[in-house]
């Protein structure tokens, strides 16, 4: 097992506070909730081996957090039934923590550290995360670690904000490869032949208070949801969440349908796409078994990559044009939102919009608009528009739009609220309540694509959009087919 490089590793307490007399390492999982290919577990079993120290997995849920749901609950917890039964045969003590009402999980995680060694977190740039880690290291004494496992890239590699996804390519393309050595890989299973000493159980006190959970018994029993008091009306999405089912999706597409990525991928009647958006989003899986894996199948190797470095999506890593394609969403689209929220903590607000954008949307705001829906009707599927209607209600039943719909379904957000501000709050709200992948960096690309970011001006000039971007229902039924969709997801 090789090290975890320094530039993913972030220490925000007193580097020097090694506690060599506790009585385990914690690794606090929030973020990559997965047991494999994950550079945070892979840290923490470092520091355990060195200080022959057990290891100690705290994964905890809190049911405060915003938008919290049956769908996010059961998606999470159904993760944590996953994590609970692959670590069951390993040499790490896995403590799931279900919080049962808002505030009772406060100070489990100080009470912990008091016995670590050493504290090991996700260093995740986006939602209420970075908030709660600030919170946890005003009540952590010992050395405190974050540690990014969200992209090929690490998060600290580049030294700038990329407005346009061109620049961010041509980036990678210049500054990539030397992340994707093998010695620059986390680990596919770093707790395997792993000698470490066991602990038998949590410190006294801490059990009875925060009682151990039983994820499996929630995972396949969705209706005990009810036991928390979370938003019970968003009701668990189309897909089961976890690494198991992460893995399965993963491989189904892999196998079946990449090869027809780069001609389907825009057709909502084919379900070409990887669906692995909530998977990554809750860390279920990792983009480095993504891209590993895909790079496997296809014999590829680093000699293969263009050396033009010019930006362009096409022909930069010398595989066929599907590959090419997918690649170019999993690393290029996916990691530019990251870059984005880890260095700009307005990522969320209307006024990160680039200037152009602004002047443009500004100088239309006042535009008569032929429609104007506000929230509930956006909410209940009831606009004029049978297009939207429809992927607006595939997005409450099952907690996703097909991609190329998503994009119509925030530009008509646009044209039918009453500000450009308005509808931004509109879409924050519907895509982070209902969608599975919500509330990630790439929420944020998308919402704010809608409103100009990483786009540039387009003619002709329109009333309310200006010179951003336009799409319509007519257009868009034009280019692909929606027969099956507009059935599937029709009124109830
Ligand atoms: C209004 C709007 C809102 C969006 N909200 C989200 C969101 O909340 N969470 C989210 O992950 N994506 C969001 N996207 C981007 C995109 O729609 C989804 O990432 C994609 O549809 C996920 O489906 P998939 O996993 O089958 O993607 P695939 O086509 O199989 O792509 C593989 C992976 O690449 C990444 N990816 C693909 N397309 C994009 C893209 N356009 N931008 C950034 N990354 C991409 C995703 O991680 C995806 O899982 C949004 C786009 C728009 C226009």
């Amino acid at each position: 097992m090789t090290d975890v490089s320094d530039l993913r590793i972030r220490s925000i307490g007193d580097p020097s506070a090694v506690r060599r007399d506790g009585r385990y390492v914690l690794y606090w999982m929030t973020a990559f909730r997965r047991t494999n290919w994950n550079f945070s577990l892979q840290r923490a079993i470092e520091w355990s081996r060195d200080l022959r120290k057990p290891l100690l997995i705290l994964e905890a849920l809190r049911c405060g957090y915003p938008w919290a749901s049956d769908r996010l609950h059961g998606f999470i917890i159904q993760g944590m039934a996953d994590n609970e039964a692959r670590l069951a045969r390993r040499n790490a003590f896995y403590y799931p923590y279900l919080e049962p009402e808002p505030g009772a999980g406060q100070g489990l995680l100080a009470q912990l550290a008091e016995q670590a060694c050493v504290v090991v977190g996700d260093d995740f740039p986006c939602f209420f995360l970075p908030r709660m880690v600030a919170a946890a290291k005003r009540q952590i004494s010992t050395r405190f670690e974050l540690v990014d496992s969200n992209g090929l890239l690490p998060l600290r590699a580049a030294d700038r904000t990329f407005a346009r996804a061109f620049d961010f390519r041509r980036y990678l393309q210049r500054n990539l490869l030397p992340y994707l050595e093998p010695d620059s890989l986390p680990d596919e299973d770093p707790l395997s032949n792993c000698r470490l000493p066991v602990l038998d159980e949590l410190p006294r006190g801490i059990r009875k208070r925060w009682p151990v959970a039983e994820p499996r018994k929630i995972a396949d029993q969705l209706t005990q949801l009810s036991q928390f008091p979370v938003d019970h009306r968003v009701a668990p999405g189309a897909i089961r969440g976890g690494a198991e089912s992460a893995e399965r999706a993963w491989h189904t597409f892999l196998e079946k349908k990449l090869p027809c990525y780069g001609e389907s991928r825009n057709d909502p009647d084919m379900d070409a796409t990887s669906g692995l958006s909530p998977y990554l989003h809750f860390g279920q899986i990792s983009v480095h078994q993504v891209f590993a894996e895909t790079m496997r199948r296809t014999g590829w190797s680093p000699e293969r990559v263009s050396a033009k470095a010019s930006g362009s999506s096409h022909d930069w890593w010398g595989v066929d044009e599907s590959v090419e394609s997918f690649l170019d969403e999993l690393i290029t689209w996916r990691e530019l939102g990251y870059n984005m929220c880890s260095r700009n903590a307005d990522y969320a607000a209307y006024d990160s919009l680039p200037p152009w954008a602004r002047q443009t949307l500004a100088k239309h705001a006042d535009d008569p608009r032929e429609h104007v829906y506000t929230l509930d009707e956006f909410e209940s599927a009831a606009t004029h528009d049978p297009l939207w209607n429809a992927a607006q209600r595939q997005l409450v039943r099952e907690g996703r739009i097909h991609n190329y719909l998503r994009m119509l379904w925030g530009k008509k957000i646009l044209e039918w609220s009453p500000s450009p501000q308005s509808a931004l709050a509109t879409l924050i709200e519907l895509n982070n309540q209902y969608a599975l992948d919500g509330r990630n960096p790439n929420s944020y690309s998308g919402i704010f694509w809608v409103l100009g970011r990483y786009d540039r001006a387009w003619g002709p000039e329109r009333p309310v959009f200006g010179t951003i971007r336009y799409m319509s229902s007519e257009n868009t039924a034009r280019k692909v087919r929606l027969k099956d969709y507009l059935r599937r997801y029709g009124p109830d």
